[in-house]
């Protein structure tokens, strides 16, 4: 079970009530201990790619090189575009090799969204790759001093049946309460919205902006019908720590740091398939 479209796992972990994790990944050694947290706890999962790593002069090579990994994995292994910011790069990061895609229009005016949206699914379910749209808008948690503001945000269930309706979307990336980044304030996920949500929607939904969330909140939103859910600032955090303490110790070398990032990445992503219910489900 190598690499694949996630859409068929996301559909079981709907049905079983688990959560698929997304684990955001930026250069070798954090991607190296995402993967052999996946294949220790036979987990499925999600290698995401954001615009700013495609971007980048080695972006299609790192992407290639992930794909080699996901080959030869025992677990299945999706690679999919985080945020997604066009039509062309959801293509462009296809013909790299990735398996699915997200784009993000959550921002964008309702119609304008739908648009593109539904371009990029026909294209892509062409090539046989699944899109996560998402609808409403995942604050970053600095926000969350104005619980308000991030209220104003948050996915409206009338839209969102309307949204997959018209556009035939995969997964949708709802806005209930949880922030990308570091939180500023306790995060609640409005987990009546989502319950309303799910009434209206078949698809799986995606919880973006997990890092920060308690345990009971994740499970409590797995519960309300979440199949899928990102991960990356937590991890980020606690291998850069890790890395620091390394490179501060005895006998540390450039090596030695490195395998630090993997280590820190690996337990991190294996505590987050844990309370997330997938390990045991590849
Ligand atoms: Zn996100």
């Amino acid at each position: 079970m190598p690499l694949v479209s996630i859409i068929p796992e996301l559909k079981k972990a709907q049905a079983g009530q688990y959560a698929i994790p997304l684990f955001d990944s930026f250069e070798m050694k954090g991607f190296e201990g995402t993967l052999a947290a996946l294949e220790q706890n036979r987990s499925p999962g999600i290698i995401g790619i954001l615009p700013l790593t495609i971007n980048k002069p080695e972006g299609r090579a790192f992407v290639r090189y992930i794909r080699a990994r996901a080959e030869n994995s025992p677990v299945p292994v999706s690679i999919m575009l985080d945020h997604g910011e066009s039509f062309e790069q959801c293509i462009q990061i296809l013909d790299y090799g990735a398996t699915d895609v997200m784009f993000d229009g959550g921002q964008l005016p309702m119609a304008e969204n739908i648009e593109i949206t539904r371009m990029i699914v026909r294209a892509a379910h062409t090539m046989g790759a699944g899109v996560e749209a998402e609808l409403g808008w995942v604050g970053a948690g600095s926000d969350y001093e104005d619980p308000e503001k991030v209220r104003q945000g948050f996915t409206k269930p009338e839209e969102a049946e309307r949204f997959v309706e018209k556009t035939g979307v995969d997964a949708l990336a709802v806005a209930i309460g949880s922030a990308h980044g570091v939180y500023k304030g306790e995060p609640q996920l409005a987990l009546d919205l989502l319950a309303e949500i799910r009434e209206r929607v078949d698809v799986p939904l995606v919880l973006h902006g997990g890092s920060g969330l308690a345990d009971n909140q994740f499970q409590a939103a797995i519960k309300g019908g979440i199949s899928k859910i990102n991960i990356f600032t937590n991890l980020g955090l606690a291998a850069g720590k890790r890395m620091a303490e390394t490179a501060n110790a005895e006998n540390s070398s450039y090596f030695s740091i490195g395998s630090a990032a993997k280590k820190a990445f690996a337990e991190g992503c294996r505590g987050f398939i844990n309370v997330f219910g997938s390990t045991g489900k590849a």
